[in-house]
């Protein structure tokens, strides 16, 4: 009652159109969820965001659920999932995809998010990417592992070297906690946008010294038109 209420005074309203959710849907409406631009890239093997890690890292498949635009909604949706305080977004987006991706047979041993810096997470008191993983993982039902894959201390100097020096020290960004977790699993690594692929890349060869099996997923991705 007092729910409904609270609903008539401030009710909630979609992160893509902005009009007023019905009381079965949360966050986006059934119409923006059924409008996705979707990239379809796991029903496409060999698609433009695999092909765009071919001769960088030795990745078995890539996934993007959503193609983003600015000014587009997938737009609108990253920026509620960064600066509005809204993890529960970045669940409900994840198990969308996860759905969709079990659909087609596609399932891991482990789902593993890019951790942020820490001082982001501090800030935002959440990773989306993680948030993302975990709604993944809920509907392949497979494993979600926090804490697996930490970013090295010393990534901050390194972000003011030149972009010379840091391709040198690519490969230790990232560092791997409790391999055992993930030693020869099937491994999904996953990271909210995808533009040039260098963060990707340079887990991607952490997770790889313990397991082969590596596929990469993000929420959305340039692609080319
Ligand atoms: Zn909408």
């Amino acid at each position: 009652m007092i729910n409904t209420l609270v609903g008539l005074i401030f009710p909630n309203l979609c992160v893509g159109c902005n009009g007023v959710l019905l009381a079965a849907e949360q966050h986006i409406c059934t119409h923006c969820i059924e409008n996705f631009p979707e990239t379809k890239f796991h029903t496409l093997p060999e698609n433009q965001l695999e092909k765009a890690f071919w001769g960088r890292v030795n990745i078995e498949r890539a996934y993007s659920f959503l193609i983003f635009r600015k000014q587009g909604i997938v737009q609108k949706i990253l920026h509620e999932l960064k600066y509005s305080n809204n993890p529960e977004l970045g669940i409900m987006l994840g198990q969308i995809y996860g759905s969709k991706l079990r659909e087609y047979g596609i399932g891991f041993d482990a789902v593993v998010a890019i951790p942020l810096h820490e001082k982001k997470q501090k800030l935002r008191g959440y990773n989306q990417s993680d948030c993302f993983a975990q709604g993944i993982a809920q509907s392949l039902q497979c494993a979600h592992l926090k804490n697996v894959v930490v970013r090295n201390k010393f990534t901050d100097t390194q972000t003011k070297k030149g972009r010379f020096d840091r391709w040198l020290n690519v490969g230790d960004v990232f560092g791997i906690e409790t391999p055992d977790l993930i030693q020869h699993k099937k491994v999904l690594l996953v990271d909210d946008v995808i533009t040039t692929g260098a963060t990707i890349e340079a887990c991607a060869h952490s997770i790889l010294n313990y397991t082969p099996h590596l596929s990469v997923a993000s929420i959305a991705c340039v692609v080319n038109q």
